[in-house]
């Protein structure tokens, strides 16, 4: 089955997205990565928002940022690859902060320990 997910990103854009699964358990864990969007930014609760992605060294990276602030929510991707999922809000990058550049560390809430970082899918 199918199921439809419209979100309003600014006064400017919307996106419409299809999610297909074989239930809706299975669609609503596809879709999840809009879903578990509220719409309000984390930091300065303003409602316009950017949807927007790179790629850098083969990686490619997805996420929203607040038009207003520039902090941003970027798109992990489980482990088994079964889909993506949003991470929580991050200030807005800075030279230093570049993905590229950054040590291998991460940090991982105890919830998330099936999850992966989006840079570390290739
Ligand atoms: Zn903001």
């Amino acid at each position: 089955m199918n199921l439809q997910v419209e979100m309003k990103l600014n006064k400017d854009q919307a996106i419409k997205a299809i999610f297909q699964g074989t239930d809706l358990q299975e669609c609503i864990h596809q879709a999840g990565v809009l879903l578990s969007h509220d719409g309000v930014c984390g930091n300065c609760k303003k409602t316009e928002f950017e949807l927007s992605s790179r790629k850098s060294d083969g990686n490619l990276f997805t996420e929203f940022t607040c038009k207003s602030c520039g902090f941003r929510r970027r798109f992990g991707t489980y482990k088994d690859k079964s889909g993506n999922f949003l991470k929580e809000w991050e200030p807005p990058y800075s030279k230093a902060q570049e993905p590229t550049k950054r040590p291998p560390q991460r940090k991982v809430a105890p919830q998330q320990d099936n999850m992966l970082d989006s840079e570390d899918v290739f």
